[in-house]
């Protein structure tokens, strides 16, 4: 029910009291003209609207959300009560340096702490997700280029298994992607880069794990051909709770990275956000980096600029809240814990994968990283139910769908990425939901067309809601 189903003429709340200062008139230039029709409701109302709206909607705190590619994992409580605290909270970014060191110093140890985990020399917090990262980090090469009057690098190489925005970041950077393609055991093929690579090969971007779920075992090998052609190598390290702790980027022969806090070191996101996409590099490429990096001197810290910088990619500093919460998780987890974090990631996909393998055809089986896919075309093709009819099915059972008919390398493609966060039996339940669906194809796949019948809608037609969406309420008298 929305809010204006509830509304009744004439009932209100009380909550704001009567104006007692002197009405201030505003010209009539900015006023409307007519009232707007804002909904009639007494403070229950909203109250128990709000209660119903969070009741329908589903998150990690519901259950396991196996969203391959978008870690939905658990984020600790800590993080959001230091997040929330006044300190925090109340400040305003044009504070002076001066009453505002407590915040610079969580930037501090943000570029600090990043710089080690990704091996890189310096980082800015300023993207704000990761796609806005990658963004930034092909401006980054590009400037590195253009002061070196090598002009004619203009294509960014991409394999085939790249996360989408990939592509779609290098275009927007002015870029011409030369895509690069896999081979069967979903590495990058390396006779193919060596053929595309050149002296117009601004850079490579790398998705690794890649979008199959696979640590390439070539990576070493990859990085020194691009070099050695006078390209750059991006790491697209989103999906770094597959590795932090165990290899560094850096270390792996890349010049930039970016990371999304808010996958791998926590903060509740999806639709849309809140993310931050913070880009490290390596010494050589440091003076390009957008916005202010943080730089201490003599105790004190400083916004630092430097004249070389390409310029902003956001007002003021980046999404503080998420860079302080990613503090709070590295601090509160140590060099141990995140070593955890990534084995128990690795673990749980590898678990499930085992133990659907017999079920279901996993496309490139062999031990996968912190997801992996379910190919469903076989079973589709001997009992007509999809991937898509599966994610349904997946509902009706409480269970988040995972990610479906991506990457487009695989035919119905179901990406599962369960997380570090989830606990045997709720894997094992998992497992379970989706043997469960196997065998309903195969006695009943009506059922499954039908799913899902647990939800307040059934099936939308995604089409006509992506086409067509209506997002204002049309009122029945107009
Ligand atoms: C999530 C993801 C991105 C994009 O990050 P956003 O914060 O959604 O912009 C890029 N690359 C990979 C590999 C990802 O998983």
């Amino acid at each position: 029910m929305l809010i204006f189903e509830r509304s009744k003429a004439g009932r209100g709340t009380d909550v704001i009291k009567d104006l007692d200062v002197e009405e201030y008139k505003l010209s009539q230039d900015f006023l409307r003209k007519e009232e707007a029709r804002l909904p009639e409701v007494a403070e229950t109302d909203v109250s128990r609207h709000y209660s119903d709206l969070a009741k329908k909607t589903r998150g990690v705190n519901d259950g396991i959300y196996p969203l391959g590619s978008c870690t939905m994992k658990y984020n600790p409580r800590l993080n959001e009560a230091v997040a929330s605290m006044k300190q925090f909270s109340q400040i305003h970014p044009l504070q002076s340096e001066d009453t505002t060191q407590g915040e610079l110093e969580v930037m501090y140890l943000a570029q600090k702490y990043l710089c080690d985990i990704a091996g890189m020399d310096q980082f800015t917090l300023q993207p704000a997700a990761g796609a806005h990262g990658e963004f930034c980090g092909l401006l980054t090469i590009k400037s590195y280029h253009e002061k070196r009057g090598d002009v004619k690098r203009d294509k960014i190489l991409i394999p085939d298994s790249a996360h989408g925005t990939n592509p779609a970041s290098a275009t927007m950077a002015g870029y011409k992607v030369i895509e690069v393609k896999s081979d069967k055991y979903g590495n990058v093929d390396i006779e193919d880069l060596k053929r595309v690579c050149g002296d117009d090969t601004a850079g490579l971007m790398l998705t690794n794990p890649n979008t199959v779920g696979i640590f390439d075992e070539n990576i070493e090998e990859i990085t020194e051909i691009i070099h050695s052609c006078g390209g750059l190598c991006y790491y697209d390290g989103a999906n770094l709770n597959a590795i932090v702790g165990q290899v560094k980027p850096g270390d792996m022969g890349f010049d930039v990275v970016h990371l999304n806090l808010h996958k791998t070191f926590s903060t509740p996101h999806g639709g849309g956000g809140p993310g931050s996409g913070p880009v490290g590099c390596k010494k050589e490429l440091e003076e390009f980096l957008p916005g202010f990096v943080i730089e201490k001197e003599d105790d004190k810290y400083h916004f630092v600029k430097e004249d070389s910088s390409f310029g902003e990619l956001t007002g003021f500093y980046g999404n503080f809240a998420v860079v302080l919460r990613a503090l709070v998780y590295i601090l509160s987890n140590g060099k141990d814990g995140l070593k955890k974090v990534s084995q128990n990631a690795v673990l749980n996909a590898n678990y499930m994968r085992h133990l659907l393998e017999d079920t279901y055809d996993i496309a490139f089986d062999r031990t996968c990283m912190h997801e992996f896919i379910i190919n469903a075309e076989r079973l589709k093709n001997e009992t007509g139910i999809s991937a898509m009819d599966i994610a349904k099915g997946l509902i009706d059972r409480g269970i988040h769908p995972p990610t479906m008919y991506f990457p487009l390398t695989v035919e119905e493609a179901l990406m599962i990425e369960p997380t570090e966060t989830e606990s045997k039996e709720s894997l094992d339940n998992t497992v379970n939901a989706f043997k469960e669906i196997f065998e309903e194809a195969h006695t009943n796949p009506q059922k499954l067309h039908d799913a899902p019948i647990t939800t307040v809608v059934g099936r939308l037609d995604e089409v006509e809601a992506a086409r067509n969406p209506i997002v204002r309420y049309t009122f029945p008298e107009d």
